[in-house]
C-alpha cells in the first residue's frame, strides 16, 4: 500500500513530529476497509482539455511558477489579486496536468466547497477526484482509485496532502493560513509542512496561496527560501478596496457604522465575539461572574447563559444564582441591532456549514466561520466591527489569521472606485495589522509580528516541542543550545517547553529515544497550540 516515496516522507513525518515511523504512515493513510481491496479499480479517467485562465503571466514570478508546473520543482508563497485565486490555481494545476503530472488542491474546510476547489473539480469533470467528507469505506475506495491512477486531480481537505497519485507535479494549499490546515490529533502535522517537504521529496511544486500568508510563510519569503509571485503593486493597489477606520463606541458601533448601514442595500458585519453579552458580575451577591466548574468566562447565547470554555450552565459558584449583569456585545446583539437599522433583513451565521454569500438585498452578521471563498461576490458595505479584539486572541498566530479574514471579507467590497466601501473600527489606526489592511500590504503585519514572535521565544517557522520527564530534562534540553526554553513542575513530572533552530530537528528524535531509555524523557509533543 505504499512506495519508497510514501516511506521517505513517512520518514520525514517520524523525524519532525517525534513519532515512531509506524504511527506517521498511519497517518499518511486512511484507515484500511479491507472488503474494498479485492475490487478492481475504476477506470483511469482521461483530463479533459481545459481552457486555461491566463492571469499568472501577468504577475512577478508568475512565468517561473508555470515554466515550474510544466515540469519543474520548486516552493513558492503566492498572493493572488482579489478575485484571481480561483483563475491563478486552475492556470497551474492545468500546466501541471499539460506537463504530465498529477496535482493535489487543498483547501482548509470542505462544507461548503471553496470555490477556488469546486473551480478546478468542475473543469476537470470525471478527471478530479473530490476527496472531502464522505464515509470511510467511500474514502478508501476513492484512495484506492487515486492509488490506481484513475485521477489527474485530486481536491480535498487536509489528508488529501497525503493522495497517492503516480506522478505528483502540484501540491497547491489554498488559504494555507486557515487555522483548519492543522491537525488536531497527533501528530498534530501542518498541511503546509507536509506539502513543502512532499514537494522537495518528489520534485514536485509547492504553491501556499492567500491574500495574507502566515507568519511562517512571510519568514521564509522574507528569508528568501520562498520566492513571492504576485501581481505589480500598482495592479494590486488599484484592485484592493477602499478601507477606512473609525472609532466605535459602546457594543462596537459607531456613527459612522449606523450611518452606512442605513444607506447599505447590502452588508456583511464581521464581529469576532459569539453570542448577546458577556456576565460581568452576579445579580444576587455581587460577585464576578464565572464559571463554578471551570472559572471560565460566561456568555449569553440563545438566551442562555453558559460557560464560553467548557459549556456547562452558568450558576454564580458563590450564591447559586443564574442571574447576572450582562455587558452586552456580540453577534446576536449586533443582528438585534442591525435589525433596525437595515432596510435589507439580517441574517446570522453561527457555523462554517451555513455560511451565506453576502450580497445585495441582504445584511449577514458573522465571525470568522462566516468569511468563505465563494468566488466574486460583491456587496456595498463590508464593516469589520472589533478588529481589535480579535488580532489580541490567545494563540500565536491570532494576529495573522486576523489579518487574512478580513482581507478575505474586505474583498467583497470591491476595488477602490467602484462604490463599495470597508470600515474598520479600531482605536489603534496605526497597529501592524490594521495598517496592513489600510493599506492592503500583509508585510506591515508580519515585520513586527515576526520582531514580537521572537521576543516571546517562538519565532515562525521554528519547531516547538512539549517534553515531559524527570527533573534532569531541562539540562539536558539546554545541551542542545535550543532558542528557547521554558519549564515547569506539575507534582513529580517535569514539563519543558522548547524551542529550536529548523535546522536542529535532525537528531532530535534520536535524542529523545536515548533519553526515554535513560529514563529523563516520559512524553514528548511536538507542536503544541501555543
Ligand atoms: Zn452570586
Ligand atoms: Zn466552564
Amino acid at each position: 500500500m505504499f512506495d519508497d516515496r510514501v516511506l521517505r516522507l513517512a520518514r520525514w513525518i517520524a523525524e519532525r513530529y517525534v513519532i515512531p515511523l509506524s504511527m506517521a504512515i498511519g497517518a499518511t493513510h486512511p484507515p484500511r476497509v479491507a472488503s474494498e481491496e479485492g475490487r478492481a479499480a475504476g477506470q483511469a479517467e482521461d483530463p479533459p482539455w481545459v481552457e486555461a485562465p491566463a492571469v499568472l503571466d501577468g504577475y512577478e514570478g508568475g512565468p517561473e511558477l508555470l515554466t515550474a508546473c510544466r515540469g519543474g520543482a520548486g516552493s513558492f508563497a503566492l498572493r493572488p489579486l482579489p478575485d484571481e485565486e480561483g483563475a491563478a490555481c486552475l492556470e497551474a494545476v492545468a500546466a501541471c496536468v499539460g506537463g504530465g503530472r498529477d496535482a493535489i488542491v487543498v483547501v482548509p474546510e470542505g462544507q461548503p466547497l471553496p470555490a477556488t476547489a469546486g473551480l478546478v473539480a468542475r473543469s476537470f469533470g470525471p478527471a478530479a477526484l473530490r476527496y472531502v467528507g464522505g464515509e470511510p469505506r467511500e474514502r478508501y475506495r476513492a484512495w484506492l482509485d487515486a492509488l490506481a491512477g484513475r485521477y489527474r486531480v485530486v481536491v480535498g481537505t487536509r489528508s488529501a496532502v497525503f493522495a497517492q497519485v503516480p506522478r505528483l507535479g502540484l501540491v497547491w494549499i489554498h488559504r494555507e493560513v486557515h487555522p483548519g490546515h492543522r491537525e488536531e490529533r497527533a501528530p498534530r502535522h501542518h498541511v503546509r509542512d507536509v506539502a513543502l517537504a512532499r514537494a522537495r521529496l518528489e520534485d514536485a511544486v509547492c504553491v501556499l496561496a492567500g491574500l495574507a500568508p502566515s507568519a511562517e510563510t512571510a519568514a521564509m519569503a522574507e528569508d528568501g527560501e520562498l520566492p513571492v509571485v504576485m501581481a505589480p503593486r500598482a495592479r494590486e493597489r488599484a484592485a484592493a478596496p477602499l478601507v477606512e477606520t473609525a472609532r466605535s463606541d459602546r457594543e462596537d458601533r459607531s456613527p459612522r457604522l449606523g450611518r452606512l448601514l442605513r444607506e447599505a442595500s447590502g452588508a456583511f458585519l464581521l464581529m469576532s465575539r459569539h453570542g448577546y453579552g458577556v456576565a460581568r458580575v452576579c445579580r444576587q451577591c455581587g460577585e464576578p461572574a464565572r464559571c463554578g466548574q471551570c472559572a471560565g468566562a460566561v456568555v449569553i447565547r440563545e438566551g442562555r447563559a453558559a460557560c464560553a470554555v467548557c459549556g456547562s450552565e452558568a450558576r454564580c459558584p458563590v450564591c447559586g444564582s443564574t442571574r447576572f449583569g450582562v455587558e452586552r456585545g456580540g453577534t446576536e446583539r449586533l443582528q438585534e441591532w442591525a435589525g433596525r437599522v437595515a432596510r435589507a433583513p439580517v441574517s446570522r451565521v453561527e457555523s462554517a456549514e451555513d455560511a451565506l454569500v453576502p450580497g445585495t438585498g441582504r445584511v449577514v452578521v458573522g465571525t470568522a466561520a462566516a468569511v468563505k471563498d465563494f468566488g466574486p461576490v460583491r456587496v456595498p458595505l463590508v464593516a469589520i466591527l472589533d478588529p481589535d479584539r480579535a488580532r489580541r486572541r490567545p494563540g500565536l498566530s491570532a494576529a495573522d489569521q486576523a489579518l487574512a479574514t478580513w482581507m478575505e471579507a474586505a474583498v467583497w467590497a470591491g476595488p477602490r472606485g467602484g462604490g463599495g466601501r470597508v470600515l474598520v473600527h479600531t482605536a489603534e489606526p496605526g497597529d501592524p495589522a490594521i495598517q496592513a489592511l489600510v493599506r492592503w500590504d500583509p508585510r506591515h503585519l508580519h515585520r513586527s509580528e515576526r520582531a514580537r514572535r521572537a521576543g516571546a521565544g517562538f519565532p515562525p517557522g521554528h519547531p516547538v516541542f512539549r517534553v515531559a520527564g524527570s527533573p534532569d530534562l531541562p539540562d539536558a534540553l539546554a545541551a542542545l543550545r535550543p532558542v528557547h526554553l521554558l519549564t515547569s513542575s506539575l507534582g513529580s513530572e517535569t514539563v519543558s517547553l522548547v524551542t529550536l533552530r529548523p535546522g536542529a530537528v535532525a537528531g532530535f528524535r534520536e535524542r529523545v529515544l536515548e533519553w526515554v531509555r535513560d529514563g529523563i524523557v516520559t512524553r514528548v509533543e511536538a507542536e503544541p497550540q501555543v
